[in-house]
């Protein structure tokens, strides 16, 4: 990650912030105004880590100037939207922390007003109706040196006024007619060449059905969208730069009852995952994923089921702060900021995730002992727990080895190994199956090592985590890595499929775990002890429990 991406905090704001100071201490414009920015999304599928960020700023600086942000659904496309997608939405958002409290639109809900503003234009002599098919008018578009041509430009503007209307009625076939802004078809900005701003398009909309059948072009509805719900900045990502200039001839040609002002900042991309709800969709879609909620996507909801909190995306999307540059952020990053928030919040619990057993040949059969052990070290308020311990109990396969191995300080014969919380103990061999497999490790417990101290001082250097096999849980665990195999799997001419990860997702079904987890609500995150993060899966059914990883301990990002 870049360095100057990082805005650091205690210092002055960003320069979205600077802007918007600017203009309310201005006279003029946003002179007594109340800041109001808008979070629109394009409700044709969920919401990705992307979008945490476009809603962090959005909501994030009305909270900073005691403004307010509406949600609105920018569903001027007739094309595939979904109900599922709204709840779902709304929900991200909630969970996130924002709230839009009673401003929540639809941008299908101005179609009457905008159809409006365009016969103004019209009548303005500042839009008219060309014939010219896409094809021809990309072949007509010009280039630096050539202004673009339409035979249609100077057309009367009662003529384009019935056109238009029998645009509307359903009269012509797509792609037959369009309405053209009148601008500037020599402008160096390709996008004030007559921009095209609305077209026919036959399609049932799925919240006015088939009451149209011409939609408005981005471009044109955007500045409308704002202007009608009065929202003094409009934030959004730098794509649309090159298209400011057109944002301002709308809104400064038609009678807008507001006059908004548009603000870029670069898109969030991060690598070995992609970020756009398409190429996402067809992840679900091909069943590349079990779902939009399939803990490997870098949806909100995924990233939700994987165990991030509102918390950790929130400081996350601080922490990258807002630039005009486009840049990838390393996954580890992201990793990094939910490690931060859990490591001072996650309970710490033990579960052995490739169990072989331990049976400790000296320690009393039927004997049982129990020791308390802190939940968080990192918050004493958070209490203690009891953990029982007795003869057999279950250690990682590989925190043995039967001969030595220079550096490793587990198990191996004549070795002692301190088992957290309880005993330190000697290993004194294991035992193999006909396959060569050890099955069981043994070992001889020091009683006066209670609780893991040893007496006399002397080293032990090695201390493992273990659960008491009389008294635990069978629980499944899910270890993720990335989905993609290439950092940037979409860029250029690659195609994103060809980069999926085999070993994305590597589910181990005999894990043991200790019982304090019985019985916890969701979501809920605990540190298993030197594995990793985990959290709750919602598959987990009765008494069996299926946990994701949501991090490893280990921090892979490096500050530079
Ligand atoms: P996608 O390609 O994923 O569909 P989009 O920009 O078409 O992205 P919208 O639903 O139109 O998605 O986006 C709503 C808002 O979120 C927009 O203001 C957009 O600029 C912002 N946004 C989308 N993707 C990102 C991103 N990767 N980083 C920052 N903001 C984003
Ligand atoms: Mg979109």
């Amino acid at each position: 990650m870049a360095e100057d991406m990082i805005t650091t905090e205690g210092t002055a704001g960003n320069f979205i912030e600077n802007f918007i100071t600017e203009d309310i201490a201005e006279k003029g414009r946003y002179e007594g105004k109340t800041v109001h920015t808008r979070f629109p999304p394009e409700p044709n599928g969920y919401l990705h880590i992307g979008h945490a960020k476009a809603i962090c700023v959005d909501f994030g600086m009305a909270e900073k100037f005691n403004g307010i942000c509406n949600l609105r659904m920018d569903d001027t496309n007739p094309t595939k939207e979904d109900v599922e997608y709204i709840d779902a939405i709304k929900e991200d958002i909630r969970w996130l922390g924002f709230d839009w409290e009673d401003r929540f639109y639809f941008a299908s809900d101005y179609f009457e007003q905008m159809y409006d503003f365009a016969v103004e234009l019209i009548r303005k002599g500042l839009a008219y109706v060309c014939e010219l098919t896409p094809e021809e008018m990309r072949a007509n578009r010009g280039d630096l040196t050539t202004p673009a041509t339409s035979p249609y430009r100077d057309r009367p503007i009662e003529e384009s006024l019935d056109l238009f209307a029998r645009m509307r009625s359903g009269e012509f076939d797509e792609g037959k007619m369009t309405l053209r802004a009148k601008i500037d078809l020599a402008s160096g900005n390709f996008s004030m060449r007559d921009p095209v701003i609305y077209r026919i398009n036959k399609l049932p909309h799925h919240r006015t059905g088939n009451e149209w059948c011409i939609y408005p072009m981005y471009d044109f509805a955007h500045p409308i969208e704002d202007a009608i719900e009065g929202i003094t900045h409009s934030l959004c990502t730098l794509e649309f730069e090159a298209h400011r200039p057109l944002y301002d001839w709308v809104i400064d040609n038609i009678s807008a009852p507001a006059k908004p002002r548009q603000i870029e900042f670069a898109r969030l991309g991060i690598n070995n995952t992609v970020m756009s709800k398409r190429k996402l969709r067809q992840l679900v879609e091909d069943g590349y994923v079990s779902g939009w909620d399939d803990p490997r996507m870098p949806t909100l909801c995924g990233l939700r089921r994987r165990g991030y909190t509102p918390a950790s995306i929130r400081n996350f999307c601080e922490k990258i702060g807002v630039s005009k540059t486009n840049s990838v952020v390393e996954y580890s990053f992201l990793e990094h900021c939910l490690r931060d928030d859990l490591n001072t919040n996650a309970r710490r619990v033990m579960c052995v995730l490739r169990p072989v057993k331990l049976v400790i040949t000296n320690y009393p059969q039927g004997q049982s002992e129990t020791f308390a052990v802190e939940n968080n070290p990192n918050k004493p308020e958070d209490g203690s727990r009891s953990i029982t311990f007795s003869r057999e109990v279950w250690i990682e396969a590989e925190d043995f080895l039967e001969e030595k191995v220079k550096g490793y300080n587990r198990f191996y014969p004549g070795n002692e190994v301190r088992l957290k919380s309880a005993y330190i103990v000697k290993c004194t061999g294991c035992k193999k199956d006909e396959n060569g497999k050890v099955v069981e490790v043994y070992a001889e417990y020091d009683p006066a090592t209670r609780g893991g101290d040893t007496p006399d001082g002397r080293k032990v250097r090695g201390t493992v985590h273990w659960v008491d096999a009389a008294n635990c849980l069978d629980a499944e665990a899910r270890l993720y890595d990335n989905l993609f195999t290439d950092p940037e799997p979409d860029v250029g001419e690659k195609n994103f499929l060809d980069y999926i990860n085999p070993d994305s997702l590597n589910v181990l079904r005999d894990c043991k775990i200790e019982k304090s987890v019985e019985g916890a609500s969701m979501p809920v995150s605990y540190q298993f002890m030197r594995l990793g993060y985990f959290c709750m899966d919602k598959d987990s059914k009765g008494d069996a429990l299926v946990f994701n990883r949501s991090v490893s301990l280990k921090d892979g990002y490096k500050k530079k």
